[in-house]
């Protein structure tokens, strides 16, 4: 008898999605007075898209830098192991090993990682700290520059021409003796460019798009692409930057960046970084909206791929657009966990 696809996809999922980028804890953070939250607000989308591994990512917003970073950064952490305790359906993981465990016990595996290091200050020994809470991935900068570099801007050209501090460059090989894992993501060209003299370990690019689609220096062009599949990392798909027009911010278009990934550098360097964010824009009032669509850029949102319930949308259309099963099974989680597995 022929398999339905909604079989096919039932069984794609099985062994559950690895999505390696979610700004998770900004929102617990800020929904701190109401606790539960992971389990009220997030698990049923989890549950409805067979979620079993996600990277949560501590980041701290302008509004509370510079004095505040650091105290963000820490209660952020602390909200998410107080929302943890509370269920059994989830796991902090610091190890592969405790990864394999939460997800053969169908819990959810969460990996702490951070957006931007504002919270080190320029104090490397802070690095230490936030490893032993459990943090195994960092990407040195959001947007805006820090003490270890700057970030890539939402235009063509224009991004700082400078490269890592030597501060960033402390934090690269300290992240290297510890086993943190170095995320290019947001970083600019030239910083990119500084990370990969410093290191030999696989990188990643937790969550991105291609240049070749939406022309942006936050994006990667196809000469990174190459670098991150030569050096056996992962290449996580954003859904957030897929197009600079609504018109062609689709799923078709999401795939084609997967595509586009796996024409460059195969099947083994492709992830998924959804950077699933629709809903802390929507909470955000209108002046400070606009403010970001002006600083940052207008995001346009994949209608039918804006949270993580959606995932069977994004597996459905692989199937549609030809992917074999070990292929669709790469994406979803093999490729992550592979890295996961060397690195960690
Ligand atoms: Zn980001």
């Amino acid at each position: 008898m022929k398999e339905s696809i909604e079989g096919r996809i039932d069984r794609l999922h099985a062994g559950g999605i690895v999505d390696f980028h979610f700004d998770l804890l900004i929102d617990l953070y800020e929904k701190r007075d109401r606790p539960g939250a992971l389990v009220s607000h997030f698990l049923p989308e989890f549950e409805a898209g067979d979620i079993s591994m996600l990277g949560v990512a501590i980041y701290v917003e302008d509004r509370y830098l510079p004095e505040m970073g650091l105290r963000v950064a820490l209660d952020q952490v602390a909200r998410l192991y107080a929302e943890v305790e509370q269920t059994n359906q989830f796991a902090i993981c610091k190890t592969f090993a405790t990864i394999e465990q939460a997800r053969a016990a169908k819990k959810i595996a969460l990996v702490i990682t951070m957006e931007g290091v504002e919270p080190l200050g320029e104090d490397l020994n802070l690095l230490r700290g936030f490893y032993e809470l459990g943090l195994r991935s960092v990407g040195l900068t959001h947007a805006r520059r820090n003490a270890a570099g700057s970030g890539g801007i939402f235009k063509p050209s224009g991004s700082a021409r400078d490269g890592l501090t030597n501060f960033g460059r402390d934090v690269v090989r300290e992240c290297d003796r510890l086993g943190i894992i170095i995320d290019l993501a947001h970083i600019n060209p030239k910083g990119f460019e500084d990370i990969i003299g410093l290191t030999s370990k696989p990188l990643i690019v937790s969550h991105t798009n291609a240049r070749n689609f939406y022309d942006i220096e936050r994006n990667i062009s196809d000469e990174q692409i190459m670098i991150i599949g030569q050096r056996g990392g992962v290449v996580g798909v954003n859904a957030i930057l897929v197009s600079s027009d609504a018109k062609t911010t689709t799923l078709d278009r999401y795939v084609d960046h997967i595509e586009h990934v796996i024409g460059l550098i195969g099947i083994d360097g492709v992830g998924i970084g959804f950077d699933f964010c629709e809903y802390l824009f929507e909470q955000l009032p209108e002046k400070v909206r606009t403010e970001l669509a002006s600083k940052l850029t207008k995001p346009h949102f994949i209608p039918d791929l804006t949270n993580h319930s959606h995932a069977r949308n994004l597996t459905h259309k692989l199937i549609e657009r030809g992917f074999s099963d070990e292929e669709i099974e790469k994406i979803l989680r093999g490729n992550w966990l592979r890295v996961l597995e060397e690195c960690l």
